[in-house]
C-alpha cells in the first residue's frame, strides 16, 4: 500500500520526486527489527535496560539507562539548516538577490540568510593581498558620486 505523504505539495513545488509511504512495509519493520535493540547506552554501552524517557524539545525520542541512569537521545535531529543551505543562500546572496527573497526561497527567516552572509564575509581576508593599484576606475562610481553632490541640500 503506498500512502500519498502530506509535505508532497511543497515537494513537487521545489521539483522534487513526490515521496510515498509505506504503511504496511513500516509496521513489519517494527516488528522485525525493534529500536531497542540497535540503540546502545553512550555513557556504559548497554543495549537493554533502556526505557523510553520522553521526546526532546524537537520531538526526538529520549531514552534512559537503567544501568547508569544517564538520559541520551539516540539520534538527534540535525538543528540548523545545514551547510548546503548556508551555501545556497550566500551564493544567491552574492547573485544579487534580497535578504527577504532569499529567505522566502530556501523557507527560512531572512535574519539567518543576513547571519550567514555575515559569517562568510568574516571568514575573508582582510587585507587584499595583490595590491597593485588598478588602472581603471568604474565611470559609474565616480558619477553616482557627482550626482549625489549635486543633489545635496546647499545649507
Ligand atoms: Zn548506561
Amino acid at each position: 500500500m503506498r500512502l500519498f505523504r502530506r509535505d508532497n505539495h511543497r515537494r513537487l513545488l521545489r521539483g522534487e520526486e513526490p515521496a510515498y509511504c509505506e504503511g504496511v512495509a513500516k509496521r513489519a519493520r517494527k516488528c522485525d527489527a525493534p529500536e531497542m535493540d540497535i540503540i546502545t547506552c553512550p555513557r556504559c554501552g548497554a543495549r537493554d535496560h533502556l526505557q523510553k524517557d520522553g521526546h526532546n524539545r524537537s520531538g526526538t525520542q529520549r531514552y534512559r539507562c537503567r544501568s547508569c541512569r544517564c538520559a541520551f537521545t539516540p539520534t538527534p535531529k540535525e538543528q540548523g539548516h545545514g551547510a548546503a543551505t548556508h551555501e545556497q543562500a550566500v551564493r544567491l546572496y552574492l547573485e544579487g538577490m534580497s535578504l527577504r527573497a532569499i529567505g522566502r526561497r530556501l523557507g527560512v527567516v531572512y535574519q539567518s540568510v543576513a547571519n550567514w552572509v555575515a559569517e562568510r564575509a568574516a571568514d575573508l581576508p582582510a587585507i587584499v593581498s595583490d595590491a597593485t593599484p588598478s588602472e581603471t576606475v568604474e565611470v559609474d562610481e565616480l558619477f553616482t558620486f557627482v550626482e549625489r553632490k549635486k543633489g545635496r541640500p546647499s545649507s
